[in-house]
């Protein structure tokens, strides 16, 4: 039995799996709250965009966003897939590196890098590094200059696209705080002092539409609108570009609402958009570039929680409280995003109540599902919160002083420990005393 479109099983006790085992032991052995993910299901998703592009012989890199989950372990799994790595700190390439991943797959982004990791790029030689701003092109320089190195770049710009979801909007002169603005001449001034440069080697652009995107109209308005400038830089100085990064954004499936196209779809019709420019400029085909986050991650993990207080307020609604919340999965809070749930421990059961679940951080804004429809629910059943995968554990906070909670991988029916829980020795581990 699959519950409400998404990939797990039932078993015959009525508890919901992932990946073979059991969710209910799982939750015993490690407490909860608690992370796991189906890692052959990372795997999968990171193979389809691989594949594909090999498929259609098309040269292609691509990186996992590590900002959606970045832990050791998972940058270990991607290193395995053969994945680059987008990283956008300090703090997630030292993560990098911890995890062995081959620095020359690294790219580093950001809209304000810093000398230090500006530096620390520079010295572990690093693939690439996305400009981002004047500022950047400041310091690469003068970093590239003080060591005598070289480095490639990309250079990021806004089309004025914004994707939003189910559609796009078309925004011109694009507001946005990433990037060079094309519309305006930012981006063909950037271009003139990273054309020809000594130190810093201009491979192509970059650009990046949004996030949880369902429709390829965006990415391919976008492919038109960067060949424009590709075709006037041509013109005027005989520039072709040997990279296209296309960004991530790929939708998943958070509840049965959303229905995201393969990601299969998205490759082949962007190939083909980049296809029918590059013949009509008389060009040869850039390499192409992706950065999935969400899409690798997201449907793969799962978030168990443990339900304790349940109140109901007659002709209102009914919480059910769970011991995790806004700490550990800041997205419905922060932007109203919507999850979809079973009671692991009665999966097979009809559900029949409806009911809102509530995280236990001293803010009434923290609920993590309004009217779940659940079957009858007792203090002390797990709740199994879907696609928690992406943007959960990474903007995790100690808010109420929570410790963060542990992460789990299971992969042919194993299950193993990659993040441990924090105890709260963790959590004032940097507190100093004061008397
Ligand atoms: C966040 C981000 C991504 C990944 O986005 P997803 O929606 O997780 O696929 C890729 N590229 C850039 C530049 C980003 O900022």
């Amino acid at each position: 039995m699959i519950i409400n479109h998404h990939p797990f099983q039932v078993n015959q006790h009525g508890h919901l799996e992932i990946g073979g085992l059991d969710t209910i032991t799982l939750a015993e052995k490690y407490g909860t709250p608690l992370y796991v993910y189906d890692v052959a299901m990372i795997r999968e998703k990171a193979r389809t965009f691989v594949h594909t592009f090999e498929e259609l012989g098309v040269q292609a890199k691509v990186a996992y966003a590590s900002k959606a989950f970045s832990s050791i372990a998972m940058l270990q799994v991607a290193k395995q897939e053969n994945l680059y790595l987008d990283v956008v700190s300090e703090g997630e390439l030292y993560t990098a590196l911890q995890a062995d991943f081959p620095t020359d797959r690294i790219h580093l982004h950001g809209n304000n890098k810093s000398v230090e990791e500006l530096t620390m790029a520079i010295d572990h030689n690093i693939g690439c590094i996305v400009i981002d701003n004047f500022h950047d092109i400041d310091l690469l320089t003068q970093i590239l200059q003080e060591k005598n190195k070289k480095m490639d770049v990309l250079m990021r710009v806004t089309p004025g696209v914004e994707s939003h979801t189910h559609d796009y909007i078309m925004t011109g002169n694009e507001d946005s705080k990433f990037g060079f603005n094309l519309e305006n001449g930012q981006a063909d001034a950037a271009f003139k002092r990273l054309f020809q440069h000594e130190t810093i080697c201009l491979k192509g652009l970059h650009c990046h539409i949004g996030s949880q995107i369902f429709e390829t109209e965006g990415f391919i308005l976008a492919t038109d609108i960067l060949f424009k400038t590709l075709a006037k830089w041509k013109e005027n100085d005989d520039y072709t570009p040997s990279v296209l990064n296309l960004g991530g954004g790929f939708g998943i499936r958070y509840t049965a609402e959303d229905a995201p196209l393969p990601y299969e779809k998205y490759v082949k019709e962007l190939v083909i958009a980049v296809e029918h420019h590059v013949s009509k400029l008389d060009i040869s085909m850039p390499e192409i570039w992706l950065e999935p986050g969400r899409s690798i991650v997201g449907e793969a993990g799962i978030t168990l929680y443990t339900i304790g207080s349940m109140k109901e307020i007659p002709g209102v609604r009914k919480y059910i409280s769970v011991d995790g919340g806004m700490a550990d999965n800041i997205r419905p809070a922060l932007y109203q995003a919507k999850y979809d749930a079973v009671i692991a421990n009665r999966a097979n059961k009809p559900a029949n109540n409806h009911v809102t679940v509530a995280g236990k951080a001293c803010e009434s804004g923290d609920q993590l599902i309004k009217n779940l429809p659940v079957p009858e629910v007792e203090s002390g059943d797990i709740l199994a919160v879907f696609s928690t995968g992406a943007y959960g554990y990474s903007m995790a906070s100690h808010y109420n002083r929570f410790a963060n909670p542990a992460v789990v991988f299971v992969e042919n029916q194993t299950d193993k420990l990659v993040v441990k829980r924090e105890t709260y020795a963790d959590v004032v581990r940097n507190d100093l005393s004061y008397e």
